[in-house]
């Protein structure tokens, strides 16, 4: 067999292991396998259920089994691989802010890349046949020279979020080829959705957004609006992460749309989602964005600049349409909707 290529598994009943429950594609991605018939377990670092928000929201925390794990704590995956029999283990958890890789090099360095690596090596010592994820990011492309991209395109990393991810991408693959494990790595484009977490650009605005509409804010302050994203759905995210693990062999997958707008396109469509086109004045930093009757309603603010930026990202996900069958149901269109009225109705 090559490396990675194993039986492509049973029908019986599979065991999940999710690391980063709580966070927004732990949710989607629990309720995905959970309707496929999974046992699931999840990995959350905080003790208190407070962290659980997004689970509760789906309406599936009583269905699935929640434990402590935290990345940096070796003994945790350990215990996990030993206690119980993992088919999958998807691994979710990150430092996942690239703004605020920034100012925590280190700790992003330390749970992004080491932990994955440490994840990776239990399994190859106590549970070889056990299959993995990681969860790797279009982040890694960064400064491209080539766009689309996909998964022969050079990586340029721009941010300490990257160059982390970038070490977990490798592990994942050395160790494929390394000890014929079942190891894949999903490179995702941005994916949102209303459970999205505050600190992403999509969140913030369509937060804004609604509150501006409801009078309970005067205007939205950002930052690089030049920047281009490839942004999709996180719920048709996750079932291509499952896929990726049913496949007769591992391997890795560039995941996206195919479609990628300004930050400032993705302003202008929510606000005219809410029946408001904005008039765009002056450039640079003192560019500002005007609603019909002249309030000022968008300001850059050069403290969400940071010091250097992934530009324009874009998927070429020509080979998962193709192996995984893999398409994104939601449109660009649709994604504003589901955000926006989840924000309009907060
Ligand atoms: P979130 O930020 O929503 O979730 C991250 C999760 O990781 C949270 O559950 C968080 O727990 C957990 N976590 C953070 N630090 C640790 C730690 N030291 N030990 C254990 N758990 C920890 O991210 P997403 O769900 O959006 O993303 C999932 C994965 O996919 C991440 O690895 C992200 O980097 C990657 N990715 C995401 C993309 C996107 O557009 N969403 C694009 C490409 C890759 P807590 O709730 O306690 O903070
Ligand atoms: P990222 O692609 O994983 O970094 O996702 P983000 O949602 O954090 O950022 C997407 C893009 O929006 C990046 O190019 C940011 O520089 C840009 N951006 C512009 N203003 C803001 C802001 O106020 N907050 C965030 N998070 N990003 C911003």
């Amino acid at each position: 067999m090559e490396p990675g290529e194993h039986d492509s598994g049973s029908d019986v009943l599979k065991t999940a292991f999710i690391t980063g429950i709580s966070g927004q594609d732990g949710a989607y991605l629990s309720r995905h396998l959970l309707q496929l018939g999974y046992r699931v377990i999840g990995g959350d670092r905080v003790t208190s259920s407070g962290s659980l928000w997004r689970l509760k929201t789906l309406n599936i925390l009583e269905s699935v089994e929640v434990i402590h794990f935290d990345l940096g704590e070796f003994s945790n995956i350990y215990e996990v691989l030993e206690k119980y029999d993992i088919d999958e283990v998807y691994n979710l958890a990150a430092q996942s802010s690239v703004a605020a890789s920034f100012e925590m090099p280190t700790l992003t360095a330390d749970c992004n890349g080491m932990g994955a690596l440490r994840i990776l090596d239990v399994i190859r010592k106590i549970s070889p046949e056990t299959r993995f994820y990681q969860a790797s990011s279009s982040e890694m492309f960064g400064n491209a020279a080539i766009s689309p991209q996909n998964e022969s395109t050079p990586f340029h990393p721009r941010s300490p979020y990257a160059v982390s991810k970038l070490m977990g991408h490798w592990s994942a693959v050395n160790y494929r080829e390394s000890y014929k494990m079942f190891s894949c790595s999903g490179i995702l484009f941005n994916h949102e959705s209303p459970l999205r977490g505050d600190e992403y650009v999509t969140k913030k605005i369509c937060r804004a957004v609604a509150d501006i509409h409801h009078d309970r804010q005067e205007f939205l302050e950002v930052g690089n609006i030049q920047a281009k994203r490839d942004w999709g759905f996180a719920g048709d995210y996750v079932r291509a992460m499952h896929m990726m693990l049913q496949q007769k062999s591992a391997d890795d997958f560039v995941i996206g749309t195919g479609k990628s707008r300004t930050v400032q396109a993705f302003i202008e469509a929510c606000f005219q989602y809410v029946g408001s086109d904005l008039v765009w004045e002056g450039k640079g930093l003192s560019l500002t964005g005007r609603d019909k009757s002249g309030k000022c309603r968008v300001k850059i603010n050069p403290k969400f600049f940071r010091p250097a930026e992934a530009d324009n990202i874009c998927a070429d996900a020509a080979k998962a349409r193709k192996i995984l069958k893999w398409q994104p149901e939601y449109s660009f269109e649709d994604l504003i909707a589901m955000m926006m009225d989840y924000e309009l109705e907060r």
